[in-house]
């Protein structure tokens, strides 16, 4: 699917690659010019480049309530 560049705090999105907690999806907690995802299994944050979370990501799961207005 196509990433838009607008990403949000509070969206949740499945990576590519499972964490090895087993968890695959994270919620982003930064977004800059780096993004801060948070797993949402084992509660691990690590910190993206933008374009590297881009690439990263298989699909949103879920958008979060600044990208409603
Ligand atoms: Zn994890």
């Amino acid at each position: 699917m196509e990433i838009s560049e607008k990403l949000y705090v509070g969206d949740v999105v499945r990576m590519r690659k499972q964490h090895p907690c087993g968890g695959d999806e994270w919620e982003i907690v930064r977004v800059g010019a780096d993004i801060g995802i948070v797993c949402r299994t084992c509660q691990h944050r690590v910190l993206l480049t933008r374009r590297k979370f881009v690439r990263g990501v298989k699909q949103f799961v879920a958008r979060g309530a600044e990208s409603e207005g």
